[in-house]
This record gives C-alpha cells, sequence and structure tokens, in this order.
C-alpha cells in the first residue's frame, strides 16, 4: 500500500495495474455493470445512457458538460439500507453521512429523511447543514483545527457531538461552553494504529498523522484527564477512523480491540463510562466490476459482532455505536457526463497507438486518478456503436500532463468530437473536491428521479470566477 505525502488517510491510492482486457466483443462495450453504474442506470431505445428516466443527452444539452448526475433513488436507497443494517432494535446505533463526500441542501434532506445525521467538519459545511434546516441533534462536529469562530457556530446550533481532536480545542471548547453556560458532549479521537484500505490494514504502536490522540503515547488518556477537568464539557465516548475505501472488517477488528482496551482504561483510571464508540467511516464502494466490498449489512453485523465480543472480554456495558459512512452513501449513485473535444492516435511501442480522447472537464471536477491513481469504469453515453474497441486514456483539458480521468479504457474506435462519455461512480470526493484551476468553472451537479431533474447545485458562471478579481 502506498501512502500518499498528504497523510495516511489519503493512501487510497493502489498502482494502476494496467489497462483492462479487450473486449472480445464490441457489444461489450456498451454494457453498464450493475457493481458499478447506479441503480436506475440503463441503455434507452436508441443506446443513450439513461439515468433516472433522464437520458444524458437532453441532460447536456439542458444543462451543459461537464456535468454530474447523481441517481436519488440510489442514494435514498443506500441511506436507507445504512440505517436498518446499523440502527437495529437490539442495539440501537446513530449513522451520520460524512458531508465532506459531498454536500448540498436537497441531498441532506433525502438524508435526514432517511434518518441519518450528518458530520461536519468545518464551520462552512456545518453553515450548510443549518441552514439546509438539519436540527442540531443530528450534527456531529469534527476537524483537527475547529477555530473559535466554529466552535462557535456549533454551540450555537447545539451540535450533538463534539469529536475533539487536541488539548488546544479542549480548552478552546470548555472556554466557549462555559461562557455560555452550558455543557458540550465530546468524544475524544483516538489514533489506534490501523491503516486500512480494500482488503489490507497496517496495524502499528504510534501513528505519525495529524489527526486525533495516539492510545499508545498515552495521549489519549491524558486528553481525557483533561476533560474530566472541565465542568462544561461531558465526555460521552470514543472514536475512531481508519481509512478508506475499506472492503473487509479486519482492520476495523482491530481498531475495536484497541479502542475498547482504552475504554476499559477510561473506567477504571477516570470512572468515565464509556457510552458511545464511533468507529468512524471508510466503508468502500466498486469502481471496477472487480471491487468486492461487504456490503451495508454485512459489514454492520461484522461491526456489531466485533464491538460485543471486546466488550465481553473487557467486561464492559457495550456502548452504542456509530458510523460515519461518506463515499458508501453517495459514490455509486453519481455520474459524470462529459462532451469528447478531440481524439488523438498516440503511438506506442511496436506499432500499438492509444488514443488520448480529451474531455471538456478534468483534474478541476475529478482529482481522485491523478491524487490517488484512481480507477474508474467509463462508457461512450449518447450512443452504442459496434465499432472495434480502442485503447484510450480520457484525458481532461487542463494543462497537466497528469489531468487524467481514466487511464486505461476501451471505447469503440469511431468515437469521435461531440460523443458523450460517461464516467461511473463520481458521486463522492469529486464535486466536493472540484477546483477552479485554469479558470474552469465547476460543473452543476443535477438529481434525477422517474424522468425529472433538478438541479442540486448550478454550475459555476465565468461572471462568478472573475467577480473575485478587483482588478477587473
Ligand atoms: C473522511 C471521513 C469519513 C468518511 O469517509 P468515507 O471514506 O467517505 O466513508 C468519516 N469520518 C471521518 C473522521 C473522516 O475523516
Amino acid at each position: 500500500m502506498r501512502a500518499h505525502p498528504a497523510g495516511p488517510r489519503h493512501g487510497e491510492g493502489q498502482p494502476s495495474g494496467g489497462a483492462p482486457v479487450r473486449p472480445r466483443d464490441p457489444a461489450e462495450l456498451a454494457r453498464l455493470d450493475p457493481r458499478v453504474w447506479c441503480t436506475t442506470a440503463q441503455r434507452g431505445p436508441g443506446g443513450e445512457l439513461v439515468l433516472g428516466g433522464c437520458g444524458v443527452s437532453t441532460l447536456a444539452a439542458q444543462y451543459g458538460t461537464p456535468l454530474f448526475v447523481m441517481d436519488e433513488m440510489d442514494v435514498r436507497q443506500r441511506a436507507a439500507a445504512f440505517r436498518s443494517a446499523y440502527d437495529v432494535p437490539e442495539a440501537p446505533a446513530d449513522v451520520y453521512y460524512a458531508a465532506k463526500a459531498f454536500l448540498s441542501a436537497t441531498l441532506v434532506r433525502w438524508l435526514v429523511e432517511a434518518g441519518l445525521s450528518v458530520d461536519v467538519c468545518t464551520g462552512g459545511e456545518l453553515a450548510l447543514v443549518v441552514r439546509a434546516g438539519v436540527p442540531g441533534e443530528r450534527i456531529l462536529f469534527h476537524g483537527n483545527n475547529k477555530s473559535v469562530a466554529e466552535l462557535s457556530a456549533g454551540l450555537d446550533a447545539q451540535v450533538h457531538r463534539f469529536v475533539v481532536d487536541s488539548d488546544v480545542e479542549i480548552d478552546r471548547l470548555a472556554a466557549l461552553a462555559a461562557a455560555r453556560g452550558l455543557v458540550a458532549d465530546v468524544l475524544v479521537r483516538v489514533t489506534v494504529g490501523v491503516e486500512a484500505h480494500t482488503h489490507e490494514f497496517i496495524a502499528t504502536a504510534h501513528e505519525d498523522q495529524k489527526f486525533g490522540f495516539s492510545l499508545a503515547s498515552g495521549a489519549a488518556s491524558q486528553a481525557v484527564r483533561r476533560i474530566a477537568a472541565q465542568p462544561s464539557l461531558r465526555l460521552v465516548g470514543l472514536h475512531s477512523h481508519i481509512g478508506s475505501q475499506i472492503f473487509d472488517s479486519d482492520g476495523f477488528d482491530v481498531a475495536a480491540h484497541r479502542v475498547v482496551g482504552f475504554a476499559a482504561t477510561v473506567r477504571d483510571e477516570h470512572a468515565i463510562p464509556v457510552e458511545e464508540l464511533n468507529l468512524g467511516g471508510g466503508m468502500g464502494i466498486a469502481y471496477l466490476p472487480s471491487d468486492d466490498p461487504l456490503d451495508a449489512e454485512h459489514m454492520a453485523a461484522q461491526l456489531r459482532s466485533i464491538v460485543q465480543r471486546e466488550c465481553l472480554a473487557a467486561d464492559l456495558p457495550v456502548p452504542r455505536l456509530a458510523v460515519e459512512p461518506g463515499r458508501a452513501i453517495v459514490g455509486p449513485a453519481g455520474v459524470t457526463v462529459y462532451e469528447v473535444g478531440t481524439v488523438k492516435p498516440v503511438e506506442l511501442d511496436q506499432g500499438v497507438v492509444r488514443a488520448y480522447v480529451s474531455v471538456d472537464g478534468g483534474m478541476s471536477d475529478n482529482i481522485r486518478t491523478a491524487l490517488y491513481d484512481a480507477d474508474y469504469c467509463v462508457v461512450l453515453a449518447s450512443r452504442v456503436s459496434l465499432a472495434e474497441p480502442m485503447l484510450c486514456r480520457v484525458v481532461g483539458k487542463h494543462c497537466e500532463s497528469g489531468d487524467v480521468v481514466v487511464r486505461d479504457a476501451w471505447l469503440p474506435a469511431d468515437l469521435a468530437p461531440g460523443d458523450l462519455l460517461a464516467v461511473a461512480a463520481t458521486g463522492a470526493y469529486c464535486r466536493a473536491m472540484a477546483s477552479t484551476y485554469n479558470l474552469v468553472p465547476r460543473p452543476a451537479v443535477v438529481g434525477v428521479r422517474d424522468g425529472r431533474a433538478a438541479v442540486l447545485l448550478r454550475r459555476e458562471t465565468m461572471e462568478d470566477l472573475l467577480r473575485l478579481d478587483p482588478g477587473l
């Protein structure tokens, strides 16, 4: 596993495995694998891609490209599946949607309707969900550098939980809560020395990263003491987040063992019961048909039984469980629609030709390929073609050779400017991480359902961008 310099939490990259096998039958190129595409994706009568009952050509004509399309039913079904998997009658639990994956007011309302709460990690995310009408008791506040203004906003919104991440923050929050005559409920974020990704995890004693208090060094224990000394803070539980794009429960098993061990220490040394155990997010999704993440139901059952087993061993009452999925709620529901601008054959070794297919977006709307070597499925979306498969690299329009959307793909050899391409599973960490690099305005996001489309985020205009420059 390769850790990205930005930190282990972002080390989700795997070296690219090279080109997928050349499909034998050109008709395979049009196939929409249900493991990867959103639930309503299908080919319409003329062969074009239809999402939520809306043809992509019509969507592109109305809203422009690049365009993010979100399948509303897919999001709602996944949210409901998480809720029913985790929050069972014999063990009530909380599912917090990690807002950083993608955030819009309408989307957040779908999730709240499905019974989810929301995790935010900045004042901006907090402001949006508060203004969207999410009640404070459904909000959890993360972040390793919450400012006085952000903590104050959190207290004003009466957020349900603050996940504290440093001594400075504990003192800051205690003072602000005391000044308001409030008692803030906090979780301590602990780093347990587990870093998980797909089917792998690394377990160490120490973790060299910015988040949390380490168990091994005793920092977590000191944080508990610091909180216990503050009458304006109440320690309700512990938090651990071990990685992203995780396909099985092995890493969670080790993490839960360590956190529950610490919960026993908190009881024994500080006489504080740990009522809540938040195991964070990171539940994976299929970007490729070969990806095989555990579904919510099986992951939930395994996490529950791991926590029960550990608590039994430590002679602790089983705390209320919480999880924070982001990607697994919105990732599979999103599709990016691009228009092809140019197709350029480039000769590689031994006469092999790769077509560089340039689209009208790129690293400004999907940085994950450049940042994490992420892999995606891409198809010709505006029509079907029976032309022979052609080895392609789908690239953006930015001035960087690393501006790649899909590194290796097979697309029909008659692909031409004006065709639409669709990239699957772009609902998480694409629009949310979008930039205006090269002064390319950020794309719109539309929700689709039953043949109707509604704007979740409007397209940024050139005027939006130019307005920021007072020299103009
Ligand atoms: C990013 C993050 C999440 C969500 O991660 P996903 O991989 O999108 O599920 C949850 N909790 C914390 C603390 C995070 O940093």
